[in-house]
C-alpha cells in the first residue's frame, strides 16, 4: 500500500482563540477514515497552537533551546488530543513520541515504527525530533523516510506555494510546480531550508495544500495536481 507522511501545524488548530480545532479535527478524522482505504498515514504533528519556541520564546526572554523544548512539549500535548480523536473515529492509531515521557507515549524507534506499520496502524510522530533548534517541518521529512514514504504532505491554511503572501498581495502568484532548488533559491517560506535539503536528498515530494477546502485530503489522494509540488 502507498504511505504518505501528513504534516499538520498546530496552527491548524487554532480556533476562536481557543488551543483547539474541535471540528476541524473531527473532518480531518473522518477524511483519514476513508483515506486509509487506500494508502498508510503517518501524521507529524506540531505545536504552534500552545507554543512557538522562536516567537513565544522570545517573548518570555527564554534561551532558544529551553523554548524549544517547551514547542516539541506543546508538539506532544497535540499528539495526545489527536491520538483520542483518531481512535474515537475508529482508526487504529499509535503516538510515539522523540521525547522520552513513557506515561505519555512509547518512544519512538525503527522497530516500533516497522511493528505499527506491519499492523497497518496510522503513527502520530509527537515530540518533533526530540533536539531543538530544527522545526516539525525537518521532523516530516525525517519519520517520512522511517515509514518509507515517498510524499510528505504539507497541509496548510493556503491552497499553494505563492511568490509572495496571498493574504497580504493580492497579485501574488502560485506555483503549480516547484524544484527544491528554486524553493530554497527563491526563499519561498514553504519548509525551512534543512527540510527541503533533506527531501531533495533523498527525492520525497512534498506537496502542498489548503487542508480546510472540502474533502482535501482525498482529493489530494486522486489528484495529483491539487495545490503546489516540490519535487
Ligand atoms: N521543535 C523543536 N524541535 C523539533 C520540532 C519542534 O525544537 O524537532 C519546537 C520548536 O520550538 C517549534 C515548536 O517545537 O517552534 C513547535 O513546532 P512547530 O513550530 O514546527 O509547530 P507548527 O508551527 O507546525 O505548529
Amino acid at each position: 500500500m502507498k504511505k504518505v507522511l501528513i504534516k499538520i501545524s498546530g496552527q491548524l488548530f487554532d480556533h476562536d482563540g481557543a488551543s483547539f480545532n474541535k471540528e476541524f479535527a473531527k473532518s480531518f478524522c473522518a477524511q483519514l477514515v476513508e483515506l486509509q482505504k487506500t494508502m498508510q498515514c503517518g501524521i507529524v504533528i506540531g505545536g504552534g497552537n500552545f507554543f512557538r519556541g522562536h516567537q513565544h520564546g522570545q517573548q518570555l526572554e527564554l534561551p532558544r533551546s529551553t523554548a524549544d523544548t517547551v514547542g516539541m512539549l506543546a508538539t506532544m500535548m497535540n499528539g495526545v488530543i489527536l491520538h483520542n480523536f483518531l481512535r474515537n473515529a475508529g482508526i487504529d492509531a499509535l503516538l510515539l513520541s522523540a521525547v522520552y515521557a513513557p506515561q505519555v507515549a512509547p518512544i519512538i524507534s525503527q522497530e516500533a515504527i516497522d511493528q505499527a506499520l506491519r499492523k497497518n496502524q496510522c503513527i502520530i510522530f509527537a515530540g518533533g525530533t526530540g533536539n531543538p533548534f530544527v522545526s516539525t517541518d525537518t521532523n516530516a521529512i525525517i519519520r517520512a523516510l522511517q515509514i518509507n514514504a515517498d510524499q510528505v504532505w504539507k497541509a496548510t491554511t493556503v491552497d499553494a506555494v505563492y511568490d509572495a503572501d496571498p493574504k497580504k498581495n493580492p497579485t501574488a502568484k502560485a506555483y503549480k510546480h516547484l524544484s527544491y532548488q528554486e524553493v530554497i533559491s527563491k526563499q519561498l517560506n514553504v519548509m525551512d531550508g534543512a527540510a527541503i535539503a533533506l527531501a531533495q536528498e533523498h527525492k520525497i515530494v512534498i506537496r502542498v495544500f489548503d487542508v480546510f477546502a472540502p474533502n482535501a485530503l482525498l482529493q489530494a489522494a486522486h489528484n495529483q495536481t491539487i495545490g503546489s509540488t516540490i519535487s
